[in-house]
């Protein structure tokens, strides 16, 4: 899916992603870059070059698709996909392009067992355990049993065991981190016990910067890869500070006028002019996933200057004040993310004024026609 027509530009900054990826490596253990989602939105494939090239081994995507696209762009090293097989032609595709599937169902395992039978190599699967999150994967009573059935199989094999966590992003629900890791470390030994060796991992970006003990041998970063700080906004923002988002999305002023004291602008009048004020009418609406809940709350940044937006975001164009920019003015670039200092407008601060997560405005944006600087 991409947004083909319309004006917004994504440009995207790989050095900051190979820069976060190496704040992200800790010694004695592999750190996995998580570039489902079109790598947040900023590219699968360059970012997994530029990855590649700084010496990552192992990558993390969404889709047994995205594997197949990434390892046919030549792309070498381990791919894990972490939704598994859901059918026989995705389960001949993991063998084809050297795969490994996290698993999460006993039906995956018929399938995937099935397929073997077939075939003359050994697939590894990352066993995938619910330790809390509740959403998918095997429980510590069924982990077991799911690895003596992946073992048993002719053709497969467990390289991998992993979880995810729920709340290693909120300072105040450490207990929980606490209690999946204590699952996680029960399930991996039970399965060590019984004589199986692979990789153990549990961390996100979160962790990876708050929870050491959780790193086991490898890690899984996603969002802090591409300078999303997990802590923003709360007593551990520091912990991502360094972090440097890698994606800036631009587009042009339209129209630059005056209202009059009073006078309204956009749908549903929800912004009157308190004063004579200035303001650019902007070529972005939320039909280039600029979000409508922006309206009234946002910012977009003109040079150095965060600009107000005001009224309704509408499907193509947007109202920002620029009283205090006297030079605005027709064909301007104007950034709705991005910029460098201090006024940049950070990932973080964009999912601020939208209502949502850092991650949520990255994957949407990164629609819109992408180049590399
Ligand atoms: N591992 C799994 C299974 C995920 O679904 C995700 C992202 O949602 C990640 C790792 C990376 O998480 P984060 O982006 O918070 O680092």
């Amino acid at each position: 899916m991409t947004i083909p027509y319309n004006s917004l530009r994504v440009r995207v900054r790989v050095a900051h992603i190979v820069d976060n990826y190496k704040a992200l490596c800790r010694p004695g253990g592999e750190t996995i870059p998580v570039i489902k989602a079109d790598a947040y939105g900023h590219g699968l494939i360059p970012v997994a070059r530029a990855l590649s090239a700084a010496g990552a081994a192992t990558f993390a995507v969404g889709t047994v698709e995205e594997a197949v696209a990434l390892r046919a762009s030549g792309i070498p090293g381990r791919i894990v996909s972490l939704l598994g097989p859901i059918d026989a032609d995705q389960c001949q595709a993991l063998w084809a392009y050297d795969i490994i599937p996290f698993v999460h169902h006993p039906d995956q395992l018929h399938l995937l067992a099935g397929v073997a039978r077939h075939m003359d190599s050994s697939l590894g699967v990352a066993l995938k355990c619910d330790t809390g999150m509740r959403r998918l994967g095997f429980t510590r009573k069924e982990a077991a049993e799911a690895a003596r059935i992946i073992t048993a199989a002719p053709g497969l094999h467990v390289a991998m065991l992993s979880s995810h966590l729920a709340t290693a992003d909120d300072p105040e629900d450490v207990d929980y981190v606490a209690a999946q890791i204590q699952e996680f470390t029960a399930i991996r030994d039970t399965l060590r016990k019984a004589g199986l060796t692979f990789q153990s991992n549990l961390a996100n970006s979160a962790a990876i910067l708050a929870h050491p003990e959780a790193h086991f041998d490898s890690c899984r970063a996603g969002i802090a890869l591409y300078g999303g700080n997990p802590f923003h906004g709360t007593p551990l923002a520091h912990l991502g500070q360094g972090l440097k988002p890698a994606m800036d999305v631009a587009t042009r002023i339209v129209s630059v006028h005056d209202l009059a004291p009073g006078q309204s602008i956009s749908y549903g009048r929800t912004f009157t002019a308190p004063d004579s004020m200035r303001v650019a009418v902007v070529a972005a609406g939320y039909a280039d996933a600029y979000s409508r809940s922006l309206s009234n709350t946002g910012f977009m940044l003109l040079g150095d200057t965060r600009a107000p937006i005001c009224g309704r975001v509408c499907m193509q164009l947007t109202a920002v004040d620029v009283s205090e920019i006297p030079s605005a003015k027709p064909g301007d670039e104007i950034l709705l993310l991005g910029g460098q200092g201090d006024e940049a407008i950070t990932p973080d601060d964009l999912a601020e004024w939208w209502g949502t997560i850092s991650y949520e405005p990255l994957c949407l944006l990164g629609l819109n026609p992408r180049e590399y600087i």
